[in-house]
């Protein structure tokens, strides 16, 4: 199904913001292009941003602030839109990085921490992402914040 990802994104910003509100945290979208139209299933979408935008909420404190960056990455060999939410959360390890996408893998202190979380958010995203042929990335810095970037493919640029 044709959809729009600037919606899609405008939409859950929307829909997080008094969460956000009441955590102290700053949630905005910044879009450098509107050109945004995809051959997804919406719904997956908005699970795989939902999970995306809910974990940067979750591991930011207080006066944090979280960023969804849109933008398109259009040359000869590619035509994808990059989407991006960093956060200047406490970050994750870099020995933690590379089992982040397995099922159940939490950072140990959220283990004992109790704050919900199943750890299964991040590989239902990755299974999304990859289904829609596209690709998932994390870059994260202890105690600087993480950024989860997700390239999606608009199809084969002429
Ligand atoms: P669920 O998504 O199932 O409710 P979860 O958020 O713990 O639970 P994932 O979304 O799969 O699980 O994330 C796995 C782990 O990666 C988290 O438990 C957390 O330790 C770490 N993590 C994910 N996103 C961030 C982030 N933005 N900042 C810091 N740590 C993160
Ligand atoms: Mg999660």
């Amino acid at each position: 199904k044709r959809t729009d990802l600037f919606t899609l994104l405008n939409k859950l910003v929307d829909l997080f913001q008094s969460e956000v509100e009441e955590a102290g945290i700053e949630l905005r979208l910044d879009a450098t292009t509107t050109n945004c139209e995809l051959e997804v299933d919406p719904h997956r979408m908005t699970q795989v941003f939902y999970n995306l935008i809910g974990n940067a909420i979750r591991y930011t404190p207080s006066g944090g602030q979280i960023t969804v960056q849109l933008a398109e990455h259009v040359n000869t060999t590619r035509d994808e839109l990059v989407i991006r939410i960093s956060d200047t959360g406490r970050g994750i390890s870099a020995k933690h990085l590379p089992f982040l996408f397995d099922r159940f893998y939490r950072v140990e202190d959220d283990r004992s921490r109790g704050s919900g979380g199943m750890g299964l958010g991040l590989a239902i995203t990755k299974q999304f992402v990859e289904a829609h042929g596209g690709f998932i990335e994390v870059a994260s810095e202890v105690g600087e914040g993480t950024k989860v970037t997700v390239y999606l493919p608009r199809g084969v640029h002429i």
